[in-house]
């Protein structure tokens, strides 16, 4: 039986990873990622093997693009991988199937021309300073100096890796509306509940400190906002807001905020 192009890539992406697989995961990456990333250090044995994992797989999966003049060393790559990785620690490795590549460039990238506001019918010309973006078919940028910054110090709650990725776990399914992929209907119907209610509090300046008020723009910033304040402080979000951090829970399958208790 002829084999179709279509398994033919998926025997040569299938026999990448498994390559990248036998390969031990090297000391010097835990070296930088436990004086690097200060949720690695939050990890137990398990899920640090389970991210070891994810990240060989992701560096050989993913192609890698560097601005202009910027060396993009292993070190940024493996960084940016295990933040990446992170989120999907409780997820099935195909979640990030949608990502296809990755531009780092040194620091905040600059928008010129016209462009979605992310209101709809609202556009602008104006220059727009990004420190990272994720589209549908495109690279997940990336400003380093942003990303680096943001992995020693969670205490702040921004972290561009964990929202530009949370992106690309909402359009999982194709929509960009803030309700990522989920197995089973209640689960996701819990979700659709709690986070209206919550961004609709954004929306009126009524959510309290704690969550960013660029999350009001609409309901796809929403869910990236509220994905970097469930790894980054997920002790105060379970506090101030205990529903939208168990549905977020119900979502990536995790409970940041007992590995906070645990051994933070
Ligand atoms: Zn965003």
């Amino acid at each position: 039986m002829a084999v179709r192009i279509s398994d033919m890539f998926s025997l040569t992406r299938y026999g990448r990873r498994r390559k990248a697989l036998l390969q031990p995961f090297p000391d010097a990456w835990r070296t930088l990622l436990a004086s690097s990333l200060v949720h690695w250090g939050l990890l137990d044995d398990d899920e640090r093997t389970r991210l070891e994992d994810l990240v060989r797989v992701f560096l050989v999966d993913k192609k890698w693009q560097a601005a202009r003049d910027f060396d993009l060393t292993e070190d940024i790559r493996v960084l940016i991988s295990a933040m990446a990785c992170l989120l999907i620690l409780g997820l099935d490795d195909g979640y990030y199937d949608t990502v296809r590549w990755i531009e780092v460039h040194p620091t905040t990238v600059v928008r010129t021309g016209l462009r979605g506001t992310g209101v709809p019918g609202v556009v602008s010309d104006s220059p727009l300073p990004i420190l990272g973006e994720a589209s549908f078919d495109g690279p997940v940028i990336i400003a380093w100096d942003a990303a680096v910054a943001n992995a020693r110090h969670p205490e702040r709650g921004h972290n561009v890796v964990y929202h530009e990725f949370a992106h690309k776990l909402d359009m999982g399914d194709r929509l960009v509306d803030g309700t990522p992929r989920f197995e089973d209907a209640d689960t996701r119907q819990r979700w659709i509940e709690v986070c209206t209610v919550e961004f609709e509090s954004l929306r009126r300046g009524e959510a309290g400190p704690l969550l960013d008020p660029y999350g009001a723009v609409n309901p796809a910033e929403f869910f990236a906002v509220v994905t970097e304040i469930f790894f980054d402080r997920p002790l105060d979000l379970q506090h101030a807001k205990p529903d939208l951090y168990g549905v977020l829970q119900s979502f990536y399958r995790q409970d940041p905020a007992a590995r906070e208790r645990a051994r933070g």
